[in-house]
């Protein structure tokens, strides 16, 4: 980008509580149009940026989102790439960080801003965070490094004070302005009075790669959410859905999971059949350690792949990336050990 230019910059409004009005009859909240939310954002016209904007249509709430929406955000973002100097999603925040991880694996060679934001109040209310989320996103997605590169070159949430990388970021609260936090990793930047990125955390980019777009993602993948009470039966169950490929298993503390003979053999004939199991822990900070315990050691015996200290929103999104590029059992497993985008230590 010359320096002197304007930053071009678009958003890709997607819906989320940020462009939410009250439905008259239920009180409910419902997705409305960009044009509603961008006329409560006045003070949008006072950054000197030139703006453009799409939507997704129709606009959704969150927990509506597939990875067929992935696709459409994905997809304008790859029209665009070259027209723009930053991108920012409007979202909102319930899957959030399922389409952040998702656009990350997607977005293959990556080297411009894709902030994802939204809100807890819709923008038309009077305390809304949406404004201020929005205008700090565009600021996000406009700033330079002093060569001149993105400041950001990674997809990333921005929420009230602080930056995350898009694929360690977990939704922490249904309450406060604060709604994110990355609990294996450093914010990429703190906000307060200024914007104080952290330049050692920040993605960098390989300057002379180019955007490659992997739209295909494979949904037959499963998360397996250990608790104790859970059956032989149920489990055989779950393992034996047709088409599956891939487990993400939430184990306890450092990856542990139970002893049981039952549980060991069934888990061990999944492998055999070529399901592919990671094993993550459902502590939200900390890592997979199986060597620790004889009850971590078991399942990587009979061949669990460890997901170390990556979320479990970033672990199910790489799964599906993975197969969806058509790879093999043994080639996927590989690779969820391996960090593709920063999303694992
Ligand atoms: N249910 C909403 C959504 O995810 C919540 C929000 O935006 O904060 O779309």
């Amino acid at each position: 980008m010359d320096s002197n230019a304007q930053p071009r910059l678009l958003i890709i409004y997607t819906g989320g509580t940020i462009g939410m009005i009250e439905n008259p009859e239920t009180g409910a909240l419902q997705p409305f149009d960009f044009d509603h939310l961008i006329d409560n954002v006045p003070k949008i016209k006072m950054l000197k940026y030139d703006i453009d904007h799409v939507s997704t249509e129709p606009p959704i709430d969150s927990s509506d989102m597939s990875p067929r929406n992935w696709q459409d955000i994905a997809r304008a973002i790859d029209d665009n790439y070259d027209d723009y100097d930053g991108f920012v999603v409007l979202h909102g925040t319930d899957t959030m960080a399922y389409t952040s991880s998702a656009l990350s694996f997607m977005l293959n060679g990556l080297a411009k801003p894709v902030i994802i934001t939204g809100s807890q109040l819709p923008i038309g209310e009077v305390r809304t965070d949406g404004e201020e989320n929005l205008i700090t996103a565009l600021q996000i997605a406009a700033a330079r490094r002093i060569d001149g590169s993105p400041m950001v070159q990674e997809v990333a949430i921005l929420f009230e004070n602080y930056l995350w990388r898009g694929n360690r970021a977990t939704k922490m609260s249904a309450d406060n302005f604060n709604a994110f936090k990355s609990n294996n990793y450093p914010a990429l930047a703190k906000i307060g009075l200024g914007i104080h990125f952290n330049l050692d955390v920040l993605w960098s980019a390989d300057p002379t790669g180019t955007l490659t777009v992997n739209y295909r993602m494979d949904t037959n993948v499963l998360f397996l959410n250990l608790f104790p009470g859970l059956t032989e039966t149920s489990l055989r169950h779950l393992l034996a859905t047709p088409e599956l490929k891939g487990i993400v298993l939430k184990s306890y503390g450092a990856g542990n999971a139970p002893t049981a003979s039952w549980f060991i053999n069934a888990i061990s004939e999944a492998i055999d059949r070529g399901i592919v199991v990671l094993n993550v822990s459902q502590c939200l900070n900390g890592r997979v350690n199986t060597r620790r315990y004889v009850t971590g050691d078991r399942l990587a015996t009979c061949g669990v792949t460890s997901g170390n200290d990556i979320t479990s929103e970033a672990a199910i999104t790489k799964m599906m990336y993975l197969f969806g590029l058509g790879l093999e059992a043994p080639v996927v497993a590989q690779a969820l050990a391996t960090p593709l985008r920063g999303e694992l230590s």
